[in-house]
């Protein structure tokens, strides 16, 4: 592992080809990373790109070049270096591979093991965007102007709960309030075009997930379910289940809440969300995922339904709670 002060001082040194790239269903600080290590970037380095494996959801479209990330399964050019954000290892990026020389993954799950040449991990960081922000003041301030510090702010906004969960330091709203000021941000247009343009797909999605509501071990784990069909009968696209779990999570009494989704036929995305009194990222290690302590998730295939997934599932929260 490597300082903040190397980092800067090894991305300032990279020459040749750039590749800056996230996880798989990029999230608001995948996105916002990606796009402020490459505004931020772009005046200082001539040969940069940006590649996700999936699309970018619609409600990010506000981003100063976002229409310059390509959403591609492979990539077919050969880089010198990698800059890979928000994930550590490979396999969710969603590549096979990542086809340069050198990498640098700059990333903050507690359960990160890097596939790459260099890392910084900061598990007590709130964000990778956040990270990325004190990375930055290294190589240059003033290099951090409205194109650097909207989707900064973006990403340090959604991983944060809007600077409401836990991990939420001093700091943190100190470096919010450095890239109101430097980047001319007003704060309301992050809110408003994340969370104040819901497509009525997502309203009828959310209705049908609503309805699949159900308890575990008293009431201390909520669990909600998208099933592929409600897609197909909705219109809705799966980026738009984002948030959904904050309704499971927000009843009275429940500790940690569950989201079931079939992402294709037959396989599933699992999150977690624990209100702090057990580990989530340590039950989701079980089940072959990870995350953070608060918000975590892993993987599952099954054709033949959830029963035996939940029963497990729910022995090892329950297992948990009790200690
Ligand atoms: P979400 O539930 O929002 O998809 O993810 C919550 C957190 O858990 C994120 O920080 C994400 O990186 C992590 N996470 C979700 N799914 C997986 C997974 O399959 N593997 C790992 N290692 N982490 C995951
Ligand atoms: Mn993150």
């Amino acid at each position: 592992m490597i300082s903040r002060r190397e980092v800067a001082q090894l991305i300032e040194n990279m020459g040749g080809k750039i590749l800056i790239t996230s996880h798989k269903n990029p999230d608001g600080d995948a996105i916002g990373s990606a796009l402020g290590w490459f505004n931020f970037l772009r005046k200082l380095k001539s040969d940069l790109k940006v590649i996700l494996y999936d699309d970018v959801p619609y409600f990010y479209d506000f981003l100063p070049n976002v229409g310059k990330i390509v959403s591609s399964k492979k990539i077919d050019e050969q880089f010198d270096w990698a800059i890979i954000l928000d994930v550590s290892e490979v396999s969710r990026t969603g590549f096979d591979s990542i086809p340069a020389k050198n990498s640098l993954v700059i990333d903050h799950h507690v359960t990160a093991n890097p596939e790459s040449t260099f890392a910084i991990v900061e598990p007590t960081m709130p964000s990778t965007c956040e990270l990325s922000l004190e990375i930055m003041k290294f190589i240059g301030e003033d290099l951090i102007d409205y194109e650097v510090a909207l989707p900064i702010y973006t990403g340090m906004v959604t991983d944060t709960g809007s600077f409401g969960y836990s991990s939420t330091t001093p700091q943190t709203l100190r470096n919010a309030a450095f890239l109101l000021e430097k980047g001319g941000i007003n704060p309301y247009t992050v809110i408003k075009n994340l969370f104040e343009r819901n497509r009525l797909t997502r309203i009828k999605l959310l209705q049908k997930v609503l309805e699949t509501l159900d308890f575990a071990l008293d009431g201390k784990i909520a669990h909600i379910t998208l099933y592929q069909r409600f897609l197909e009968e909705t219109g809705a696209g799966i980026e738009e289940t984002e948030g959904f779990i904050r309704y499971p999570r927000s009843i009275e009494g429940v500790e940690v809440a569950v989201f079931f989704k079939e992402y294709e036929p037959g396989r599933w995305k699992v999150s977690l969300r624990s209100k702090g009194s057990i580990d989530v990222a340590a039950i989701s290690s079980k089940f072959g995922g990870g995350g953070h302590v608060m918000a975590a998730g892993f993987e599952y295939s099954a054709t033949e339904g959830l029963e035996k997934l939940k029963e497990q599932l729910f022995y090892a929260i329950g297992e948990a709670l009790s200690q």
